[in-house]
């Protein structure tokens, strides 16, 4: 019978219905995305506390510059990376390199109380490391799937499931183990799993098949692949469906702009301008919830471990080893972390605990958009970004909403946690319509040999948008004194709206230039 997926004959196993070689894939991504996610929780925290406190007690200003300064150079990065992959080492390679880079990074990191320089050597290799991960495990992901296969949509939802179930479990976990025993403890935990990560890829990565390898590599396996490599020019479809990709991933710009604003003025807002202090009722009602909402993604992670133990455990003992030991590290965590907070009377919810709000959201949600995708409600893919980016606005207008009786310059207010609560729905669900569909679509509309670069520049696009979101963000005393923070907040409704009415007008064009592929 003919492979239906891409990789090794171990990869036509499936775990609901998609190759077992996408769930080593989900896992690494998701160990990798639980260092970045919780290293960036404690970051500003960190450098914002006092001395007293184990801090560098820098201004907010000087943190958020920093912070803005390291989001945007992580995403800039995978072009390089993306393009090396391409043309010498081959995706697999540069995975691996990349989350060894990245280790050391969080090593680094961890021994800050000995010397400031091995904080900044350990930023600038996240940074690095980062750019030869990020792009090219992407791309990795689509190479599962034949050409044509209509799970190749669904594969990268589960993928991005993964992604912020790291981002979930990192925020909450390296966020109290920093916040709450130390900061060097919270940025070296997120540097043992990066570690176990990587070891967990390494030991599976047969299973990839010839998917990744080096060009090289590649040319003496695939004699083929030598005159593919020999072929120079592009013919005008491949032209047409770079541009789209190029279209879509200025549009992500507009898009991250707005939405990073979580880790920005929304946590201000979160921090100065909502009730937080729950007390008696309240308070254990939250506590259930949080203990809720901690289980559940865990519980669900702990099924998809044992469907993948179960089809690849005898062939891959030593990757899986390292998983399952991950995992156990992380269960005594949780379960410390929750014995441990129900032991208080009164609550104050972290102004962090909000962002959790949106990995839980994307992995509650993702199934049900995964589903719509394969459905036949499947809208094209221009009209998923312009739905993304509508649902992005519509979040920033309760914000609006929320903040609308908030007097000018006013520097605190309690307003209610629900607006927060709902603008992190809408969020999510716009990011669910751009983000896991964006990579898809790089993954089906770029030339094989060109897939790396082409994640690069899509990521390339996060970095531009994630340091203007900061600039941008950091206005937020100048605009609400002036107009007040209702309107400062309209500014993110208003501008990804506009964006997504542009993107319903290009739909014909782009549909055009994508030359059949949906
Ligand atoms: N949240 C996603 C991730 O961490 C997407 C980030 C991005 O592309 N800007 O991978």
């Amino acid at each position: 019978m003919a492979a239906q997926f891409g990789g090794s004959a171990l990869n036509q196993k499936t775990i609901l219905n998609h190759p077992v070689g996408l769930f080593v894939l989900f896992f690494t991504e998701m160990w990798e995305r639980f260092s970045y996610y919780g290293m960036r929780a404690i970051l500003v925290l960190f450098l914002t506390s006092s001395i007293m406190n184990d801090g560098w007690a820098w201004s907010n200003e000087d943190a958020l510059q920093l912070y803005g300064l390291y989001t945007g150079l992580v995403y800039l990065t995978p072009i390089l990376g993306g393009f090396l992959a391409d043309k010498y080492l081959g995706y697999r390679n540069a995975t691996v390199m990349g989350a060894l880079i990245m280790t050391l990074g969080h090593a680094s990191m961890a021994l800050e109380t000995f010397t400031n320089t091995f904080f900044y050597l350990g930023l600038v290799l996240l940074i690095i490391g980062n750019g030869f991960f990020k792009p090219n495990i992407s791309s990795i992901v689509g190479q599962l799937y034949k050409d044509g296969d209509k799970r190749k949509d669904g594969g990268y939802t589960i993928f991005y499931m993964g992604i912020n179930a790291g981002a979930f479990l990192g925020i909450l976990l390296c966020g109290y183990i920093g916040e709450k025993v130390g900061w060097h403890l919270g940025f070296g935990l997120a540097g043992i799993f990066m570690f176990f990560g990587m070891l967990q890829f390494w030991f599976a990565q047969k299973i990839f098949g010839n998917i990744g390898l080096s060009p090289k590599k590649l040319a003496e396996v695939q004699p083929t692949n030598k005159d593919l490599n020999a072929k120079s020019g592009f013919t005008n479809v491949e032209i047409d469906r770079l541009i789209v990709i190029v279209v879509f991933s200025i549009f992500t710009i507009f898009f991250w702009w707005a939405f990073e604003q979580a880790g920005g003025s929304m946590t201000i807002f979160a921090k100065d301008f909502t009730q937080r202090t729950l007390v008696g009722d309240a308070s254990n009602i939250f506590n259930l919830v949080n203990t809720i909402i901690t289980l559940v993604p865990m519980i669900v992670l702990t099924v998809v471990l044992y469907g993948l133990f179960s089809k690849m455990l005898s062939s891959f003992m030593l990757s899986n080893l390292f998983l399952g030991a991950s995992f156990a590290i992380i269960w005594g965590i949780v379960i410390w972390m929750i014995v441990r907070e129900f032991s208080e009377t009164a609550t104050e919810i972290p102004a962090s605990w909000f962002s959790v709000l949106n990995s839980l959201y994307i992995i509650l949600l993702a199934p049900l958009f995964s589903k719509i995708w394969s459905s036949k409600y499947n809208p094209s893919g221009p009209v998923k970004f312009a739905i993304g980016l509508i649902l992005l606005g519509a979040g920033f207008a309760f914000l609006a909403f929320g903040a609308w009786g908030i007097p000018l310059g006013a520097e605190q207010a309690s307003v209610s946690i629900v607006w927060l609560i709902l603008a992190y729905l809408f969020h999510t669900m716009g990011e669910l319509c751009i983000s896991p569909v964006g990579l898809s679509y790089v993954s089906k509309l770029a030339p094989i040999k060109l897939v790396g670069l082409m994640f690069g520049f899509w990521f390339v696009c996060s970095a531009v948008a994630n340091y203007l979101g900061g600039k941008t963000g950091s206005y937020i005393d100048k605009i609400s004194e002036a107009y007040g923070l209702s309107n400062f907040f309209l500014i993110f409704f208003v501008i990804p709206v506009l964006a997504g009415i542009l993107m319903i007008v290009l739909k014909p064009i782009l549909i055009k230039k994508m030359h059949g592929i949906d």
